[in-house]
């Protein structure tokens, strides 16, 4: 186990994550990424690589030691992971219904049986589905489901929080480090209201655990379109420093993914006047189609 702070590259990050968490990486051979556990007061939360690029999360309730788990695309590492943390697994939380996220339900119900909640009929195993602003408990901890539609029809983010502390949103496909889902099933206008008036009215300090490995190119295609932007520079920068040992680049914050996210910052006028948009919505749909086209 070693320290991450080293590499944390910028001031935000760094702020953060020496105030309010401590986290370590424990090796894992096979995998895109180390294993990561950020450690709150009360909560934690371990970063568990799956696939070729996805995250799946374990978040525990320290008091309780109740837990959920997200997206559980490969049950194995997460009954490996419950074991390990000595923790009682109450539920799983699905983003959204594709294989990538939803395609390991049948079989971690089958190793734990508990309920899985989400927001689309098309959710493998699914028994609770749930809609924007529904409300749950992980043991002590607060969660509350917020529908973004668009990436799919259904999609959810799930924002756990503990009072005192800054919350954690699970966003899946919508939001990335630096990046967007693909509008598979949505509009850019949607879009707008996921990143801008949902998960951007988050308070800064909400950390970001999405659905993908994706931070590099993401924040190549950012540079593309900001290249005098500081942040997106340092940003990037510090992820290549971290993905070139294997270390995970989640979280982020709300706060940080205005200030280099490009689907974010849809408002901002210099970028508006570079995709030749005067609005939020004609930006972002011309944003998305640069990025769909975007070779890093
Ligand atoms: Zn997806």
């Amino acid at each position: 186990m070693f320290s991450l702070l080293k590499i944390l590259p910028n001031r935000i990050s760094q702020g953060i994550v020496a105030s309010y968490f401590k986290i370590s990486l424990i090796g894992a051979s096979g995998a895109h990424s180390s294993i990561l556990n950020i450690n709150m007061s009360g909560m934690k939360i371990k970063v568990l690589p799956a696939l070729g690029d996805n995250y799946m999360y374990l978040v525990v309730d320290e008091s309780t030691k109740e837990a959920a788990v997200v997206d559980p695309v490969e049950p194995a590492t997460v009954v490996k992971a419950v074991k390990d943390e000595g923790v009682k697994l109450t539920k799983i939380l699905t983003t959204h219904h594709h294989w990538d996220h939803a395609g390991g339900n049948k079989k971690m119900v089958k190793a734990i049986p508990v309920p899985v909640y989400g927001g689309d009929d098309r959710i493998e195993a699914l028994t609770d589905k749930v809609s924007d602003g529904y409300k749950m408990k992980i043991g002590e901890l607060d969660v509350e489901c917020l529908s973004t539609p668009c990436h799919t029809g259904g999609h959810i983010c799930y924002v756990v929080s503990n009072p005192g502390q800054s919350p954690a949103v699970f966003t899946g496909d919508t939001l990335f480090v630096a990046g967007c889902g693909r509008f598979f099933e949505g509009t850019a206008d949607q879009m707008c209201k996921a990143l801008l008036e949902k998960l951007g009215t988050l308070p800064d300090d909400t950390q970001v655990y999405c659905g993908h490995e994706y931070t590099t190119t993401n924040l190549k295609f950012a540079k593309s379109l900001e290249p005098n932007n500081s942040d997106v520079t340092e940003k990037l920068n510090w992820a290549e420093a971290a993905r070139s040992q294997q270390k995970p680049t989640v979280p982020s914050t709300i706060g940080e993914e205005k200030k280099y996210n490009p689907f974010m910052r849809v408002k901002n006028q210099t970028l508006q006047k570079k995709c030749g948009c005067t609005d939020a919505v004609s930006t972002m749909q011309y944003v998305r189609r640069l990025k769909d086209n975007f070779k890093a």
